[in-house]
């Protein structure tokens, strides 16, 4: 049974298969399989109360052949090494399937930011910011919002850096408010990054989205703009889910009206009148047609992976699926689009947020959102091709191309010394 895998052995299981089908030598594998940097940090952050705790928090870098470390910082209670150094994994393959010039990084600090004040979690982040500045930077380790993190988290962590330094480091971070240097375009990229593969699997499959019934688990940064976008193009969002429970309207769920509701209650669901109360845990089971994970890792196993039947499963989340659960869902002739492709629309305007930093010239939002459609569009016809030339799934598909560009980059760039 592989249902209990860790995250960073769900990563390496994913990276094996890949790298078997591209025939890589052994030694180049050992380099993959392991991370280039971790960082574990412990820093006391004064509470409200007048109390002194002590947070963990770690940074780790996966890869930097191509360029710097990117991703995100997660603020949860269950935050682990392990996790962080998968999500620091994922990080460098998504960067190289939309072949952007970064490496993988990942972040966390093991938290609850829902029981922390607003006041907690500023000098929290100042701290952890302080503690791994030796690490980041434009060019070398560039955080961005995760689970549990936003735009505000971002404008103090880049003012902490900032103050460090003695002046302003617009590309240090990306994700940050507009005011502060973000770019237009970045809070809902991830979600716009989804629907466009959604629209692509979907003409790929001659399916009309138009109507066509979609169901989100998560309903943070991710999974609110999925579905926001989804029902833009069409689609009809029957149920969503957050950690507060799930809701249930086979006529459509009034997404906008949702999405204020949530940021009037804590970001939560629970208790919106226009639909009916279902249990989370069922939501995955919910027959649709367009399936969308945006909440936590390892949701989809082989135990529930039989009753889960969408025409397109879209992975906004990272990992949300377990290796396990992957020949099942290809069996029932689920279209899976990996997560190393589905939600790279964030890390990919997180790339033009940078570029954007380091210039100074700041794009307008259609202009964001038609370089991001360009990007995803290229990159899902890449993978798509490669399933198809090789005969596997799109996570091996995508998971050969970003590993191929890497391995690519190394050989050129060779050894040291
Ligand atoms: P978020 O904190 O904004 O939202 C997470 C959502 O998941 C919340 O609505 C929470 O209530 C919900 N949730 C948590 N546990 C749940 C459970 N057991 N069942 C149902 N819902 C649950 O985080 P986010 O930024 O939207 O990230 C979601 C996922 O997308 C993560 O896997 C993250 O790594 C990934 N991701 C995020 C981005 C980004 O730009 N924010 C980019 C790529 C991937």
């Amino acid at each position: 049974m592989t249902n209990n895998l860790s995250p960073w052995q769900a990563a390496l299981q994913q990276f094996q298969i890949a790298a078997d089908k591209l025939g890589l030598e052994k030694d180049l594998r050992a380099r993959y399989a392991t991370t280039k940097r971790e960082l574990t940090v412990h820093f006391p952050v004064r509470m409200d109360d007048g109390s002194l705790r002590v947070f963990t928090g770690y940074r780790v870098q996966h890869d930097t052949s191509r360029g710097p470390a990117k991703g995100g910082i997660r603020y949860a209670p269950d935050v682990t090494l392990d996790e962080v150094k998968a999500l620091a994994m994922w990080m460098t393959w998504k960067c190289a399937v939309v072949d952007i010039p970064f490496g993988g990084g990942k972040g966390g600090v093991i938290c609850d930011p829902t029981k922390m004040s607003l006041g907690e979690i500023e000098r929290l982040t100042r701290r952890y910011a302080s503690e791994i500045a030796d690490w980041v930077g434009a060019d070398g380790d560039i955080p961005a919002p995760d689970v549990g993190t936003n735009a505000q988290i971002m404008a103090w962590f880049v003012d902490t850096i900032s103050v460090h330094h003695g002046r302003l480091e617009r590309a240090l971070v990306t994700g940050k408010p507009v005011l502060t240097g973000g770019s237009r375009g970045r809070v809902d990229a991830t979600g716009r990054g989804v629907s466009i593969c959604v629209a692509q699997a979907a003409k790929f499959l001659g399916m009309d989205l138009n109507g066509a019934r979609a169901v989100v688990q998560g309903f943070g940064n991710v999974g609110s703009w999925s579905a926001h976008h989804l029902a833009k193009l069409g689609a009809k969002i029957i149920a969503v889910s957050d950690v507060s429970g799930a809701l249930v309207n086979r006529n459509g769920i009034d997404i906008h009206a949702l999405m204020e509701y949530a940021s009037k209650n804590k970001n939560r669901i629970e208790g919106f009148r226009e639909a009916d109360r279902l249990d989370k845990e069922e939501i995955l089971e919910v027959e649709c047609d367009v399936l969308v994970p945006a909440a936590v890792e390892n949701q989809i196993r082989a135990d529930n992976a039989p009753r889960i039947k969408p025409k397109i499963l879209a992975e906004g989340a990272n990992g949300p699926t377990a290796p396990d659960a992957d020949p099942i869902l290809q069996a029932n002739g689920v279209f899976l689009i990996p997560d190393v492709l589905a939600n790279t629309g964030g890390v990919t305007v997180s790339y033009f947020e940078w570029v954007q930093g380091l210039q100074g010239f700041y794009w307008t939002e259609a202009d964001v959102n038609a370089r991001l459609t360009d990007v995803m569009v290229n990159a899902f016809d890449v993978v798509s091709a490669t399933a198809q030339k090789h005969h596997v799934d799109m996570r091996v598909a995508a998971n050969m191309v970003a590993i191929d560009r890497v391995v690519q980059t190394h050989k050129l760039r060779g050894l040291y010394p």
